[in-house]
């Protein structure tokens, strides 16, 4: 392991265009669950697909009652080791953009500016009309739910409210993923962190930064489907992972 960081330290410090790429594992030290690790949110409940979403106002609900769980987690979450390094190495000017699978917010609230955040799969702090894209508050949506009985419709154009996640079926964002990509290949290291790199078309993102010449690294605590394309695979915590690292680079 500590010939791995080592490497890593080695391999961020020459690197020009570093870009970062985090999944749900970045932020189980913080206290929110991944969907897949055991005791995950997966393990207790089937996705609710976006097409079930739209059909039916009890499903509506029921989505957002589950949403309100985590939530109840995720708004009182606190950034964690890694997002610190990361917000660190962002301000040294080593990455130029972190793309994210999560919609926990952490990665602002640890520092690094908005425009340096790209959310492939949405925000979770807030909610939006599928139709007119207006932004509502969650706590209108569930003091609206809690009133009427039933899921928060646009006050404008009374198209479906959902939480401005992308769930399971729902189209990519176009102009994430076009971000995603402009950022990917401007890449000359490329971290893919906490991500057991399953779900596409997140996913794809590595293959791209290593088909384009960046040296990609993996970082998790169980190996990734990618594991194979990788100059380094570091099995282990996050946290600890990174923590070292920072080590190595400022001591
Ligand atoms: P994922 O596919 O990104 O998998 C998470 C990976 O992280 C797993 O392989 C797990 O072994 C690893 N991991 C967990 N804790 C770790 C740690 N401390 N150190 C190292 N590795 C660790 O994510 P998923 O859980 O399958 O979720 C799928 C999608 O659901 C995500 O892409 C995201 O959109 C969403 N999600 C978001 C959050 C969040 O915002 N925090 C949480 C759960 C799920």
């Amino acid at each position: 392991m500590d010939d791995d960081i080592d490497e890593l330290a080695r391999m961020i410090q020459s690197a020009k265009r570093a870009v970062v790429f985090t999944g749900a594992g970045i932020s189980t030290e913080c206290g929110i669950p991944d969907f897949r690790s055991p005791g995950g949110f997966w393990t207790r409940y089937k996705p609710i697909e976006f097409s079930a979403y739209l059909a039916s106002e009890e499903t509506r609900l029921e989505a957002w009652r589950r949403y309100f769980m985590i939530y109840d987690t995720v708004s009182h979450a606190v950034p964690g080791r890694g997002h610190k390094v990361i917000a660190k190495l962002y301000h040294e000017g080593k990455v130029s953009h972190v793309i994210t699978q999560n919609i926990d917010d952490l990665h602002r609230v640890s520092g690094v500016p908005e425009e340096a955040i790209i959310e492939l799969h949405g925000n979770g702090s807030y909610a939006k009309c599928l139709s007119c894209g207006e932004r509502y508050e969650l706590a209108w949506a569930r003091a609206t739910i809690e009133s009427e009985k039933r899921p928060p419709y646009c006050v404008s154009c009374a198209g479906i409210v959902k939480t401005a996640t992308i769930s399971f079926g729902q189209a990519m964002p176009d102009q994430e993923m076009a971000d995603a990509r402009a950022a990917t290949f401007n890449a000359d290291l490329f971290l893919a962190l906490g991500s057991s790199l399953q779900v596409f078309p997140a996913a794809n993102f590595p293959v791209m930064a290593k088909s384009n010449r960046a040296r990609l690294v993996i970082i998790n605590r169980e190996p990734t489907g990618l594991d194979a394309l990788a100059d380094l695979v570091v099995q282990g915590e996050l946290g600890d992972v990174l923590a070292a690292t920072a080590e190595r680079l400022w001591p």
